[in-house]
């Protein structure tokens, strides 16, 4: 395709989508179909955090799949007063794109998102994210360095499940390389929010899922202590607990690992970035309910100023200060 061609595209793009806007038209994020999750176990936020200073059984590695750079205004709310008193302006800002590792000693290996395909390394104009959307979420921009299927590929046993934080495009890019018939996992509500952008959307979703088992919706009940809008105990022995966290998303999911080296929270795009998590600044224009968002981020931030403890893990960046070993593992030693 010619760089002019392209451009067309990208124009006549952008001019569907202000038009979808102002119209009010809105579809589904993907039409692959749902199912009631069959694990999970109620618990209040009280009963995880009394497990939180005991060791867990499980292993947890996170793994950087790809860099790639995003608009600053989508990761961040700039019109928060924290990020106009620290001069911040828009900019392409360099973020990583994760996959989560959890091995569990009788349950199995389990991923949290999908991180990238092996198509981004072998076959780019077929990868998920190509020819238009592509161009439109600059995706030129992304460079590989772990792919999922080459990782599998690498590990001792089959994955038994995928947890999903949210099913936003940049955390199924790795879906195709998943086996078929792995049950996945993920927020209620995730499949049905309906936005003018998912004109977009829905087709790579859609692809990204072809042939794969039914989304399985996490059943929460409200967090009878009234921290998170629900706390599921995801395998039933304190090992792995789901968390809702709306607010990017309405079925975003944030997970809370008990390692055998100590608790990690998955925070999933709740928070993307580091300067995000330092100030308690919320998402931006990324998000699907801004305030939402500000108050889901509130509660993990208090979660672990009173547990520090917990290792954090962001959406999409390494916290400020955290050391490459300390940030990227909490294996078994
Ligand atoms: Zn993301």
């Amino acid at each position: 395709m010619t760089k002019r061609t392209k451009l067309i595209l990208v124009a006549v793009a952008a001019v569907v989508l202000v038009a979808g806007g102002l119209v009010g038209v809105g579809c589904r994020p993907t039409t692959h179909p749902v199912k009631p999750a069959d694990l999970g176990t109620a618990r209040s936020s009280k009963e995880m955090i009394a497990l939180l200073d005991e060791p867990g059984p499980v292993t947890l590695e996170t793994l950087a799949s790809a860099d790639w750079e995003v608009p600053l205004s989508g990761l961040l709310n700039l019109d928060h007063p924290k990020a106009k008193l620290a001069g911040l302006v828009d900019r392409p800002e360099p973020i990583e794109i994760y996959f989560h590792a959890i091995e569990h000693p009788t349950r199995g290996l389990f991923i949290v998102d999908t991180g990238v395909e092996r198509a981004f390394s072998d076959d780019r104009e077929n990868a998920i994210l190509s020819g238009v959307v592509a161009d439109v979420m600059n995706v030129e921009a992304l460079v590989v360095r772990q792919h999922l299927g080459g990782w599998l590929g690498a590990q001792r046993q089959p994955l038994a499940g995928v947890l999903m934080t949210h099913l936003h495009a940049d955390h199924v890019t790795g879906m195709r390389d998943v086996p078929r018939g792995t049950p996945i996992y993920a927020g209620p509500g995730e499949t049905s929010d309906r936005h003018w952008q998912n004109l977009f959307v829905q087709p790579v979703l859609d692809r990204a899922f072809a042939g794969h088992e039914p989304i399985s919706e996490w059943r929460f009940s409200p967090d009878p202590d009234g921290v998170f809008a629900g706390v599921l105990d995801v395998f039933g022995d304190g090992s792995v607990f789901a968390l809702s966290t709306p607010g990017h998303t309405s079925g975003s999911t944030s997970y809370l690992v008990r390692t055998t080296t100590g608790p990690v929270l998955l925070v999933g795009d709740a928070c993307h970035t580091a300067w995000g998590w330092e100030n308690g600044v919320e998402p931006g224009s990324f998000s699907h309910d801004r305030p939402g968002s500000a108050q889901t981020l509130a509660a993990l931030k208090q979660l672990v100023s009173d547990h520090p403890t917990i290792q954090v893990r962001l959406g999409h960046q390494a916290p400020q200060g955290a050391a490459e070993g300390e940030r990227l593992s909490a294996s078994a030693p």
